[in-house]
């Protein structure tokens, strides 16, 4: 599992310049493709020695009257559940305020490490500053900078002590092919429940995991045509065949939680609620995780034409970015259109875990520089001179050269069409990364 950093504190200590500067890089690769709103509270977070998510709990108004743990969200109480370590922020500016004594007195009762960050201590005495924090009894006031950058990384790494990264085994079938990790995601009701039942049908089903948590998904064990899958059910719990009581929490974490663990993520978007802030935040999540995706349109039956075609026009406009994966237009409940989604599933799998050999994709890389050089930098070209795959879910492709640091993005976009393009690499972002050589 994903380690997960909860951001906890008053307004204005800093808390979304500090996500800013956790999620920067990746963030600035989504924030300029087009129909992406930037106020994101989700994050992967970057420049550590492992992945982890980042959750910013900021937003909330305090009401002066009914104190701040009054003010914070519902999701953000569920977020410091949720957390593996939380970060508590504080002004070194302004000193201990009656509101950070009441977040510490509610974070003193969480089970998960809680780091306390004295932040805006750039150029001041951190022994001095710090002092005063001891009151919140938290452990030990660590001095940060989130604008400037200082003990930042530090305090990331101390966070993430705890959860050293165990990579997965993959499962295999008795042939020994590895079984797809299929994660079916979305917002609550736009039919993921329905969508798992009209796929497992009369199909045999083992759901081997209870959830313990609301971030803990269901894995279900599916064979469709005699293929295996392991399908991660983010809906809830259910019971089949009988009536039940949906105990369902939606949890973002949880959905991110599953997005990490799949090859595959099949996306279900409501098409009579249109495209929402929460699904483009989820569907940028996916394309920063490097997952293969799968979008499912659903609920399409009922629609008129002209609602369709509004529907149409809202992927266009706010989905753009996920021009890499194939949509389907489903309706769940009357099990239409699944086997040409799950046709998909198994195109986006194969494209993900595609072989791509050094010649061809040095040969690639040659006739697309003879297409378009990359654009001059500073007054210096770029040159790249070959290609090797550098990993899988998602494809990666290495680029040696020199004055590699002066490819700009739109160049790098470029590359990637390319050797999806030519690869036929259907529903898997791709990575194209640079090394410098001499
Ligand atoms: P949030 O409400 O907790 O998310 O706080 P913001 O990240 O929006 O920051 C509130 C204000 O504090 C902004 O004006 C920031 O520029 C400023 N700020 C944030 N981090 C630092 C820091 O490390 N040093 C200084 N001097 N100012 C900071
Ligand atoms: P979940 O919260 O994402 O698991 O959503 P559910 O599967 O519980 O579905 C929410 C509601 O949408 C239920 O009332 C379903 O019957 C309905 N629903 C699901 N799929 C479809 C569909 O394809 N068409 C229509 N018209 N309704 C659907």
């Amino acid at each position: 599992m994903i380690p997960t950093i909860v951001l906890v504190g008053r307004p204005n200590v800093g808390k979304s310049t500090l996500f800013n500067r956790l999620t920067k890089t990746r963030d600035a690769l989504v924030a300029d493709l087009p129909g992406l709103t930037r106020d994101r509270h989700y994050g992967r977070g970057i420049g550590a020695s492992q992945p982890y998510l980042v959750v910013d709990t900021g937003g909330f108004e305090p009401h002066t009257d009914s104190g701040i743990l009054k003010a914070m969200a519902k999701q953000t109480l569920q977020a410091i559940d949720e957390a593996d370590a939380i970060i508590f922020l504080v002004d070194g500016r302004q000193g201990v305020s009656p509101q950070d004594m009441e977040i510490a007195n509610r974070l003193r009762r969480s089970k998960c490490p809680v780091l306390l960050a004295v932040n805006k201590t750039e150029g001041m005495q951190k022994a001095v500053v710090s002092a005063d924090f001891h009151e919140l009894g938290l452990g030990y006031p660590l001095s940060i900078s989130s604008a400037h950058g200082e003990g930042v990384r530090d305090i990331v790494e101390l966070a993430l002590e705890n959860f050293k990264e165990v990579e997965d085994e993959p499962v295999t079938d008795y042939t020994g092919d590895r079984i797809p990790k299929v994660a079916i995601v979305g917002r609550p009701n736009v039919g993921k429940s329905t969508l798992v039942n009209a796929l497992l049908g009369e199909e045999r089903v083992i759901a081997y995991d209870e959830p313990g948590t609301t971030r803990d998904s269901i894995h279900i064990d599916l064979e469709k045509n005699g293929k295996h899958y392991t399908l991660i059910d983010t809906a809830g719990v259910r019971k089949r065949g009988r009536v039940f009581e949906a105990i369902e929490k939606f949890s973002v974490i949880k959905t991110i939680q599953a997005i990490e663990e799949a090859n595959v993520v099949i996306l279900v978007v409501d098409a009579q609620e249109g495209i929402t802030e929460q699904d483009a935040h989820v569907a940028a999540y996916i394309l920063d995780a490097g997952r293969a995706l799968v979008v499912a349109i659903n609920k399409w039956d009922g629609l008129k034409e002209d609602e369709r075609d509004w529907i149409k026009r809202e992927i266009d406009r706010k989905l753009q970015f996920l021009d890499f994966a194939e949509f389907h237009y489903i309706s769940a409940l009357r099990k239409k259109g699944l086997p040409e989604l799950f046709k998909s599933v198994d195109v986006a799998y194969k494209a993900a875990f595609a072989k791509l050999a050094t010649p061809q994709l040095t040969r690639v890389l040659i006739d697309a520089l003879q297409q378009h050089q990359p654009p001059i930098s500073k007054g210096i070209r770029p040159k790249l001179r070959y290609a090797h795959q550098g990993g899988s879910n998602p494809p990666i492709v290495v680029i040696h050269g020199s004055h590699v640091d002066g490819v700009k993005d739109a160049y790098t976009r470029f590359l990637e069409k390319t050797f999806r393009r030519t690869f036929q690499l259907s529903g898997t972002p791709l990575r194209v990364e640079y090394k410098q050589g001499h």
